[in-house]
């Protein structure tokens, strides 16, 4: 059984390790490059920062209970972790990828791994023929964003790992923008879960960090040897920041979460908002699978406005709700997919997924809900 996912991601499944004696309830920063060796031929346990840091370990340690997996591996921000997971693959090998990715993993896939002789198939994974169908001799991972950024696709996470066993391929999952208190990709077939632990993991808007966990103990090894190769491993500060932010977790992301659904049907009944994306609205597309395989329905919704004008006087004239990039954190954040994180899609292909020149995205804080609809009320007057 073990404890709650509250408590979790609090204290974890079970001790932390007991590196120190003073009793301290929050767990120490160890803020050194390397560590003295007990004797030649001896270890502690932790030679060399980039390999081994107590504070690191202990993040590494609750997010592997969080996601009910195997190991977890902390990286300096979530590109780091999705460029480490890509080095498990060899030129020549086939990737299907969700086709509304966010434009960062887009990018690596395309200036990184397109070089290196790697080939991507992008298909809409809520459709799983779609998926079936795109499959080759070569694919050897299938990689997926649920729901997705921005236009909050759902895709049926068992069936695709059914499908993917079938072809003897594996999954990955991008679950930045659900967390493990909503979504645990591992416990529906996934094999490895990526986060950007900039966003809700870390939740304060005010560092970057990364995770790649899983569940196969090849894969883990794996990934540890790239780490300790490439270099892009987690600060020891930023990973104490990272800790500090998961104890408030749980109930950050039923804040995020009780306002989104509150601004969702706000937009819905707004004269200006054609349209509003948001996985906890009934008539939303993916409502289905996601009452299926999710807690919740998360802090991210994007909505349509009647014309390119109004989207841009919605940017201009928020005050409290600030126009950025990034999500996830304490304070409301409005974005223009359209020119800011899509920017370098090309524009065939986000308008083929829906992004255009009056799409906003929002990531609902966890200020009191009036003050977040009195704002976006005058910016949308
Ligand atoms: C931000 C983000 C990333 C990249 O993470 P960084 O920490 O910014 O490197 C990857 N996936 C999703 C869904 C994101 O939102």
């Amino acid at each position: 059984m073990g404890y709650q996912r509250e408590t979790v991601c609090i204290h974890g499944q079970g001790s932390r390790e007991a590196v120190e004696s003073t009793g301290a309830i929050s767990f120490p920063i160890y803020q050194t490059a390397a560590y003295a060796h007990p004797g030649v031929g001896r270890s502690t346990g932790y030679d060399y920062n980039r390999v081994q840091n107590p504070t690191r370990k202990e993040l590494e340690r609750i997010m592997t209970d969080l996601e009910h997996g195997l190991d977890t591996i902390a990286f300096a921000t979530g590109m780091a972790a999705v460029s480490a997971l890509m080095e498990l693959f060899m030129p020549g090998d086939h990737v299907v990828a969700t086709d509304d990715l966010y434009g960062g993993v887009i990018r690596q896939f395309r200036k990184v791994n397109e070089k290196n002789g790697m080939t991507f198939t992008y298909v809409d994974t809520s459709d799983l023929q779609a998926v079936e169908e795109a499959i080759r001799e070569n694919t050897k991972l299938i990689y997926i964003e649920t729901p997705t950024n921005p236009m909050m696709k759902v895709t049926d996470l068992q069936a695709v790992s059914d499908i993917a066993k079938r072809h003897g391929c594996l999954v990955a999952v991008d679950n930045t923008f659900l967390t493990p208190c909503f979504q645990n990709p591992l416990d529906l077939g996934a094999d490895v879960v990526i986060h950007s632990a900039t966003k809700y993991l870390e939740g304060h808007n005010d560092t970057l960090g990364g995770f790649l966990v899983t569940s196969r103990a090849e894969i883990s090894d794996k990934i540890r040897e790239m780490v300790k190769t490439t270099g892009a491993c987690l600060a020891p500060f930023d990973a104490w920041l990272i800790l500090r932010g998961l104890k408030t977790l749980s109930v950050r992301m039923a804040k995020h979460q009780e306002n989104a659904l509150a601004v969702a049907r706000w937009l819905t009944g707004h004269p200006k908002v054609t349209e509003v994306f948001y996985t906890g609205l009934e008539t939303h597309p993916g409502y289905a699978v996601s009452q299926k395989q999710c807690r919740g329905y998360g802090g991210m919704l994007t909505f349509h406005v009647d014309t390119q004008e109004t989207a841009h006087s919605v940017l201009e004239r928020v005050k409290l709700i600030q126009f950025a990039e990034s999500l996830g954190g304490t304070e409301s954040l409005i974005t223009y997919p359209y020119t800011q994180t899509h920017a370098d899609v090309p524009d065939e292909k986000r308008r083929a997924n829906g992004i255009d020149e009056r799409t906003l995205r929002m990531s609902l804080g966890i200020e009191h809900v009036q003050d977040l609809i009195a704002d976006l009320g005058q910016a949308l007057a």
